[in-house]
């Protein structure tokens, strides 16, 4: 699934064709499914210069000299230029670009194309999304934002995963990178927000920061120490403990109880 680093990486990919202008667009009823229909993309693209990209979390836009045009990857989508990956390795399956998974795409005026490719058909192209709901973005984000990610106003608040995947309070984190980023820091992903102490946090905190700069110069999320452990029966790499598999926020996950406490 692409996660922040793989929409960063379609980010910088979509820099490319900035100062391109837009000759004609196309979206399928999947791609399109946030608009009024097709016809609203397609409108809203047409004859329009490309001025800058942007991100936040996982969502991608290109700013335009008319609307912002927006880009959510869904479970499995990726962002092409003609047939220019901006990351290899995303797909869990086969590394097969086939017409028919292009759901929207944008023809230039130089020739070229930006393209959605989604098998899964869960991506989404949007014009002026609101970026109301989205927390700050956890590439970027300061110190004093994380602290206030893991503000409880009352209780003990969810388990410490679960708001990390919260996109309200911090945008871009996944499952793959939430639980990458616990397993380094050593912290239990069930921990009750309220819970943590002043080493815990400032232990994810760091893992946070260390974990996007290591996966990034890998090559993507799913780089992670962990992953290794990702299975059934799997250990931990560090210490050997079997690995936990817990839903928590939603999510499958995957953790060591010996050094994650
Ligand atoms: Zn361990």
């Amino acid at each position: 699934m692409p996660e922040v680093l793989e929409v960063e990486s379609y980010r910088q990919l979509a820099e490319t064709v900035v100062g391109a202008r837009v000759t004609s667009g196309f979206a399928d009823p999947y791609a399109a499914k946030m608009l009024p229909s097709s016809a609203t993309w397609e409108q809203a693209v047409a004859g329009r210069r490309l001025i800058s990209t942007g991100r936040r979390g996982k969502l991608m836009w290109i700013d335009t000299d008319g609307p912002r045009l927006g880009w959510r990857f869904g479970m499995t989508g990726v962002l092409l230029v003609d047939s220019l990956a901006g990351i290899e390795g995303l797909f869990y399956g086969p590394h097969t670009f086939r017409d028919e998974w292009i759901r929207a795409g944008l023809v230039l005026d130089d020739g070229r194309r930006v393209l959605l490719h989604d098998p899964r058909r869960l991506a989404r192209v949007l014009v002026d999304p609101s970026l109301d709901e989205l927390g700050p973005d956890v590439m970027s984000m300061t110190r004093r934002e994380f602290d206030h990610v893991l503000e409880v106003d009352r209780g003990e608040g969810p388990a410490l995963k679960a708001r990390l995947l919260d996109q309200n309070r911090l945008a871009g984190v996944g499952n793959l990178l939430a639980d990458e980023t616990l397993f380094r820091a050593g912290v239990d992903p069930r921990t009750p927000v309220a819970h943590l102490d002043t080493d815990s946090r400032n232990r994810v905190w760091r893992s946070l920061r260390a974990t996007l700069r290591t996966l990034e110069r890998r090559g993507g999320s799913h780089t992670g120490d962990h992953m290794v452990a990702r299975g059934p029966g799997g250990r931990c790499p560090r210490d050997g403990g079997e690995m936990r598999i817990d839903t928590i926020g939603g999510r499958t996950t995957y953790w060591c109880p010996v050094h994650q406490t």
